[in-house]
Order: C-alpha cells, then structure tokens, then sequence
C-alpha cells in the first residue's frame, strides 16, 4: 500500500497542533503538496487522498500532468522561476503563480491570461535569507513589485511567499515568516 495517506495524516495534525497553538483556525493553512519530480500516478494517488493542490516548478513538467490529469479539477500552483518564453503557458494553464520577482514577468502573465479564465492567482517572491541560489525580490524592494502587480489586471495579488534557509532550528524561519508580517499586511 502506498504511504501517502498515512503522510498527509502526520502532516495534517502537524498543521492543525500548530494553528491551535498559534489560535487560528485548522483551516486557515492551506496544504500544498509540492508535486514536481513525481510521475502523474504519485499526483493522482494524493489526489485520491483528499489533496487538491499541487506546485511544480518546470513548466514543461507541470503542463504535461495538467493535461494528463484534467479530469481531476485540481488546482496547479506554479512555484518555479519563470522564463519569459514560458509565461503565456504558464497564465493558460496554471491557476496559481508563487514565484513573481519582476514587473516585467507579471506584466506578460496578466496579459497572456485568457478573459475567459479567472483571474490568475500571485504571490510575490521574496528573498528572505538572502542566498544566491535563491529567487525572488530582496525584501526592501518588494512593496514597490507588489503595487506594479496589484494594479494589473487579470492577476488577483495573494501574498508573498518566501523559503527560509534550511535548518534544523524552528527559530529562524520563523523570524524570517514574522519579519514579512508587517509588510504583507500593509
Ligand atoms: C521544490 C520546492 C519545494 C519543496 O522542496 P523539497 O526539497 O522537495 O521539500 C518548496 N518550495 C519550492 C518553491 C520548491 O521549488
């Protein structure tokens, strides 16, 4: 038998101990399993499992599952760099985008984003730890993109989403997560 069921369980009550400790409602977190590298039968087995989201990083990768599986309704989170050759795939096909870093990117998503669609979901990248194998726009300069993306059409702004440096120490991502706090807010 496959291990995704008993998975998503542990991550399930990770998530729901976690929100009762923080005082937010279990459904306020919403899970999103990253599908990239993981054949469509892996996609359609979490999907049996009651996931509904699912992020790639490879356009190419992420079209191909998108097509295989369209009679799944799932929702597809685009979490990957984005090659200015890739964005009218990507605004066609996916429902989500994570990864928004310039102006100019965003600015061909929403054009590329088919009336007939609804709005294409965005989150602005930012670079919280500052690595250079990281994407994303440094910190200071995120308010800034975040006003050139809410004022295009075609893309609803959802927030920001970052990846803290890897470590063994629950500590620093968050202070990284509540260092963007503010500025999400505002
Ligand atoms: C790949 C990826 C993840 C998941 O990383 P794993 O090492 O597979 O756990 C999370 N976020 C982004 C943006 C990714 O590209």
């Amino acid at each position: 038998m496959s291990s995704t069921p008993l998975t998503l369980q542990a991550v399930r009550e990770r998530i729901e101990s976690a929100t009762r400790v923080a005082g937010r409602p279990p459904q306020s977190v919403r899970l999103l399993a990253v599908s990239k590298t993981f054949p469509p039968e892996a996609v359609r087995e979490a999907a049996q499992a009651g996931l509904r989201d699912f992020g790639e990083n490879y356009a190419q990768e992420g079209l191909e599952k998108i097509r295989e599986l369209s009679e799944l309704a799932l929702t597809w989170h685009y979490i990957g760099p984005i090659q200015s050759n890739k964005t009218r795939a990507i605004a066609e096909h996916f429902d989500w985008v994570h990864s928004i870093d310039r102006a100019k990117i965003a600015a061909r998503l929403a054009e590329a984003r088919g009336p007939w669609r609804s709005e294409l979901q965005v989150c602005i990248q930012v670079n919280v730890s500052g690595e250079a194998t990281k994407s994303g726009v440094v910190p200071a300069e995120a308010a800034q993109l975040a006003k050139q993306v809410a004022a295009l059409p075609r893309l609803k702004l959802r927030g920001l989403m970052a990846g803290p440096e890897a470590t063994p120490h629950g500590a620093l991502p968050r202070r990284r997560f509540g260092q963007r706090r503010e500025p999400r807010d505002r």
